[in-house]
């Protein structure tokens, strides 16, 4: 499975660095875990992070620099095996979900609109992060709209297509407020996707827009 839309180099890079915040972290994770091609960029950005702090003092590199280093390294299992979004967990959901998801609560599918659902996912040790599933009926059709921040959507299963091209499972959506776009989930199957918003900004993303009288925004 080869992903045809990858996250940004920035995202990518911030990735790298452990300045990405949980939920797009572990979107981004998911999709670094499928995608050879991003995860030979990651290790690229952390052979360069990494030759940086060899020109820094050790002195300089606190105990707690390089625990969180360690927590980075210990949340991204750095499988690029396509299998990782296959092996079954919480069987009531209905659908497979990544290794990266092992250490998060998940909720119950909730109806929150006609022919969407949505699962909120608990993050450990961070309780505002905004992670989710979503699970959206085959040829629902989203109404066209921009962004207020940036949004990462991870395809798991089936698939969606906007001006910009199609979604397929694999791939990640990275949309931000230059973004106007109309998604379009295909008539050929509902689609589940995990989705994650950077900080807590107006919600009017694809799925951002249907959750956010849930997160009273
Ligand atoms: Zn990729």
């Amino acid at each position: 499975m080869m992903a045809n839309h990858h996250p940004s180099n920035e995202t990518l890079r911030r990735f790298s660095d452990g300045t990405l915040k949980s939920g797009p972290r572990i979107v981004v994770a998911v999709h670094v875990g499928g995608c050879p091609h991003c995860a030979e960029r990651v290790a690229e950005f952390e052979a360069i992070g990494g030759a940086a702090l060899d020109e820094v003092a050790p002195v300089d590199m606190s105990d707690t620099a390089y625990e969180h280093l360690m927590a980075r390294v210990d949340a991204w299992d750095g499988k690029a095996d396509a299998d990782t979004i296959a092996v079954p967990r919480r069987a009531e959901l209905g659908i497979r979900l990544p290794e990266a998801l092992d250490g998060c609560g998940v909720g119950p599918w909730r109806w929150i609109g006609p022919g969407v659902r949505w699962s909120k996912l608990e993050v450990p040790g961070d309780p505002q992060a905004n992670l989710m599933l979503l699970k959206v009926a085959a040829g629902r059709k989203l109404p066209e709209h921009t962004h207020s921040g940036r949004e990462y959507t991870q395809v798991l299963s089936g698939s969606f297509a906007d001006e910009r091209g199609r979604y397929r499972p694999g791939d990640m959506d990275e949309a931000d407020s230059d973004v106007q776009h109309q998604p379009i989930v295909d008539a050929t199957g509902e689609c589940v996707c995990l989705a994650a918003l950077e900080g807590h900004m107006r919600l009017r993303g694809f799925f951002g827009r249907m959750i956010q009288p849930l997160l009273g925004g």
